[in-house]
């Protein structure tokens, strides 16, 4: 059965990217909608799925032709870490805060709104029937059938020598995910940071919501969260992107090495397109 949230729930903040005040209200969905975001001047609901990604530059953003919607992939991989099938989001702005540049505070407003499950509405899931792999550059992806669960392996590393090469593996469930990934912040390299603000993203980074690597030494608010919170992170946004496939993972192992969001999504379009 599908499941959605009981009552609704908001966060206010700044976009991450475009740096402007910005608020997500989360709405239980009757139907089986999948994520869905509402705004003022939207005519239609604009489905969070594969086919509306218009970009890939430092978030997934996604359109309808006339509304576009930024940064996208830390509220959805709250929604599809913690099993939410159905959600409404109205949206405020054009992408959701950023918050403090995790999943966490979008997942404890999802826990706080409490599940519910939709016991006349059938879940579907996806699964593959055999192994498939996807390589671009040092790009590279790999999936397979597995037993029980849905097992994710991410390796992310730079030449950076404060980062150097972190692997993440972790047998997903709700509260593994709240507590193991949700949590792990977004980050940037200071020697980028001003290509960004002129590209006009990261205009409202700060410490408040991201993690710095500066030359010499890492920036992180109250110290990193965990010592591989660089991958964690790259697994969150992973889990954010494949939920863009409008199914839920099930019973497949996945390895990522050096994922990005254009990869994401394209591995998100080949798993649909082998899907069971
Ligand atoms: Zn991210």
């Amino acid at each position: 059965m599908r499941t959605t949230i009981l009552k609704t729930a908001e966060i206010d903040g700044i976009g991450l990217h475009k740096g402007r005040p910005s608020r997500v209200v989360f709405r239980p969905a009757e139907g089986p909608t999948g994520y869905r975001f509402l705004g003022q001047g939207f005519a239609q609901p604009l489905p969070a799925r594969l086919e509306r990604v218009a970009g890939t530059v430092r978030g997934t953003n996604i359109t309808d032709g006339k509304n576009t919607i930024y940064t996208v992939e830390h509220l959805l991989s709250a929604a599809a870490g913690l099993g939410v099938d159905d959600l409404d989001i109205e949206i405020t702005g054009e992408e959701p805060p950023a918050a403090d540049g995790s999943a966490l505070p979008f997942a404890e407003a999802l826990r706080r709104a409490g599940l519910r499950e939709k016991p006349d509405q059938e879940r579907g899931t996806l699964s593959i029937g055999g192994q498939l792999e996807m390589e671009k550059g040092d790009i590279r992806y790999l999936a397979r059938p597995m037993k029980d669960g849905v097992f994710i392996k991410l390796t992310y590393d730079h030449p950076h020598r404060l980062v150097g090469r972190q692997t993440v593996e972790f047998l997903l469930s709700p509260d593994e995910y709240l507590v193991r990934v949700a949590p792990a912040r977004t980050f940037g390299f200071s020697h980028e940071l001003e290509a960004l603000k002129k590209a006009g993203l990261a205009l409202g980074g700060s410490l408040d919501n991201a993690v710095v690597i500066a030359e010499n030494e890492v920036l992180a608010r109250n110290g990193l969260r965990f010592a591989d919170e660089l991958a964690r992170h790259k697994l969150l946004d992973l889990i954010g992107d494949l939920a863009l496939t409008g199914l839920p993972l099930k019973d497949i192992y996945i390895e990522a090495e050096r994922p990005g969001h254009a990869a994401n999504v394209n591995f998100a379009k080949l798993l649909l397109e082998k899907a069971l």
